[in-house]
């Protein structure tokens, strides 16, 4: 844009330059003469003062005695003695005046032509040529978004390594043969062996694939291309497979090199699978990424290195051998690992010498390692705002729960009446949980209002599981209808604040009988084909795989699962009454009840948890 406005500004500076040089051309030539009439002239010539008379066309210049011009114009088509004679001149007195008739023309004429003809074609032309010289600087930055935004992590760079990565020990060995390949590559070239094109990093987000891919490149030292799948679409149609091609180019020049690419599901979709146009230019660019890993040399070291949270919506193509043949899988951190990342995020931070990272990461489960990381930074923000030199374990707690459920929100007013309502809340979920023998342990309970709930029960599992029984469900759909039955039970009235739980306890009903085949009616099959809408990437339809008849016998299944989970709550929750008052009064006293004490109010009662009655 700033160019543009400077040519149009030297555009219309060169337009006033030529009208000011064209211009005074016309006036140096015509000095202004002063211009007479007729019967002037022939009044001049009678009184003998005329000396000579150019005629050209029907203008008359007039050259005096005293070597002073005049001009003048005689009457269209007569001649000029004609004239004279009209007029009475003598013709004696016209005998002494030297008479020239010019032929009309030379510069001046054919200027006058000219100028008024050709300068509008001449300044429409010039305007037109810088019109076109803008399109084509806007052209070539078209054609230069085909180049690919190489991002190149050089050595120069604070190195990432695998000393940063923590955890993910199986995913870590897997890759140091990748190392090894591109620090020497003769090695493995002089035995014959064929070298991994590509590598596959699949895992949840935040797990750290991208930070893996990055100290795989500190590591060996090579130059590291790295780019996101979506940056090869974006904007205009067609760029994808030249910048694909660029950048394989780019990074065989500069061999040996790692190409990483970053969330390849974006391109990387299964092909036809789409809806509208939009696929066209991803499947371009899919094959124009298999079209380049084939044409690799058996000695072509570079290795493609991609990442991706959806390895099941990839194109089989790309996992076919000679491709991304290697794949490696990350998990979520377990408990070991959750220490070991909460340790290497805490390295140069000031830590109070009481803190435990072990016991935060015993209630981070389900945290990623992006969570844990935001998780540390969080609690030294915490420290710094309360103006602490270290950060503290209370610090770590508390973010845990910034993290998982919002911030406290101490301030905000409450009437004693609501209080009281969600006291008897938590106390409902608390206790029904420390009833069940299948249920999470207690881990914390809170009236302190956090995000948009207005209390908490915050139950955590003694061990890391990956699995989850038909057991353990059962005990959470009676947790969650904990709060709803205290209610109940206390004020013979319902608040809002229950709806939260009947909406998660309905979903989690329904999976059970339409997804994990835990319903004894309806066995184990699943109801129901969920579809992925390419565009949107996200579930947006259920199609309906069963009849009407089943769909209500579904119905019936979940209310039947809701119910038994309602009256196993109310069961606990009335014959368990006084320990119920006893938490629900600790919590208005005191706001919040840690794991200890509040196991000592169980305690107290002599409790002893039970199985839920199926
Ligand atoms: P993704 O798998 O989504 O690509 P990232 O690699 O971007 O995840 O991880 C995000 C951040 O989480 C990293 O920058 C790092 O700080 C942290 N992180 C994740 N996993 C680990 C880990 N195993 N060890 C240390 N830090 C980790
Ligand atoms: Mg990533
Ligand atoms: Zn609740």
């Amino acid at each position: 844009m700033k160019t543009f406005s400077k040519n149009l500004f030297w555009a219309i500076a060169t337009f006033i330059l030529i009208t000011i040089v064209f211009s005074l051309l016309f006036n140096l030539g015509t000095q202004k003469p002063p211009v007479l009439s007729i019967n002037e002239v022939v009044k001049k010539i009678n009184a003998g003062e005329v000396k000579s008379i150019a005629v050209s066309g029907d203008s008359l210049e007039l050259v005096l005695q005293d070597e002073s011009k005049a001009v003048s114009q005689k009457e269209e088509e007569t001649s000029l003695t004609e004239t004279f004679s009209n007029f009475g001149v003598e013709s004696q007195a016209l005998q002494s005046v030297e008479l020239t008739v010019k032929e009309e023309g030379g510069v001046r004429f054919w200027l006058g032509i000219l100028i008024p003809t050709l300068l509008p074609i001449i300044i429409i032309v010039l305007i037109f040529w810088w019109i076109f010289r803008q399109a084509k600087t806007g052209v070539n930055q078209a054609f230069s978004f085909g180049k690919v935004n190489l991002k190149l992590f050089t050595p120069s760079r604070k190195k990432t390594t695998f000393k940063d990565v923590a955890g993910l020990k199986e995913s870590k060995e897997e890759l140091e043969e990748i190392v090894d390949f591109l620090k020497s590559p003769k090695k493995f070239l002089d035995i014959g062996a064929r070298i991994p094109r590509g590598v596959l990093l699949m895992g949840p987000p935040g797990t750290g694939k991208t930070l893996l891919a990055r100290a795989v490149a500190g590591e060996s030292n090579v130059p590291f291309f790295h780019i996101s799948a979506s940056e090869f679409v974006e904007m205009f149609v067609g760029v994808g497979a030249s910048r694909v091609r660029d950048l394989f180019k780019t990074a065989k020049k500069a061999s040996p090199s790692i190409i990483f690419i970053d969330e390849i599901d974006a391109v990387g979709r299964e092909r036809g699978a789409g809806l509208g146009g939009g696929h066209d230019e991803r499947e371009q660019t899919l094959n124009q990424i298999l079209v380049e890993m084939d044409g690799f040399d058996r000695d072509t070291n570079v290795i493609v290195m991609a990442a991706t949270n959806r390895p099941d919506i990839l194109d089989p193509a790309l996992l076919r051998p000679g491709r991304f043949d290697r794949r490696v899988i990350l998990d979520m951190p377990d408990i070991n690992d959750r220490e070991a990342i909460l340790k290497i995020h805490a390295r140069g931070k000031q830590l109070d010498k009481s803190v435990n990272l072990k016991a935060v990461g015993v209630r981070t489960p389900g945290f990623s390692g992006a969570d844990l990381a935001n998780l540390v930074n969080e609690a030294a923000i915490l420290a710094a705002h309360s103006n602490r030199k270290h950060i503290t374990q209370n610090d770590f707690f508390e973010s845990v729960e910034k993290v998982m459920l919002g911030p406290e929100r101490k301030s905000r007013v409450v009437s004693e009446r609501e209080r009281e309502i969600t006291a008897y809340h938590e106390a409902g979920h608390a206790l029904v949980a420390a009833s069940l023998k299948d249920s999470d342990p207690v881990h914390k309970v809170s009236v302190v209002s956090r995000g948009i709930a207005g209390g908490y029960t915050l139950k955590l599992p003694t061990e890391e599981r990956r699995l989850k029984t038909k057991a353990q469900f059962l005990a959470d759909l009676a947790v969650a209808f904990g709060g709803y039955a205290a209610e109940l039970l206390k004020f013979k009235d319902l608040s809002t604040g229950s709806s939260n739980d009947i909406h998660q306890a309905t979903a989690l009903a329904h999976r059970l009988v339409t997804q994990y085949g835990m319903s004894d009616k309806l066995g184990p099959r699943t109801f129901g084909k969920t579809q992925e809408m390419v565009f949107l990437g996200r579930e947006i339809s259920t199609e309906k795989d069963y009849s009407e008849e089943v769909a209500s016998q579904i119905d019936e299944e979940v209310n039947s699962l809701i119910n038994k989970a309602l009256s196993a709550a109310k069961r606990i929750v009335s014959t368990k009454r006084r320990v119920l008052e006893k938490i629900a009064k600790t919590l208005i006293e005191k706001e919040t009840l840690e794991q200890k004490e509040f196991y000592k109010i169980i305690k107290s009662f002599k409790l002893r948890p039970v199985r839920v009655v199926g």
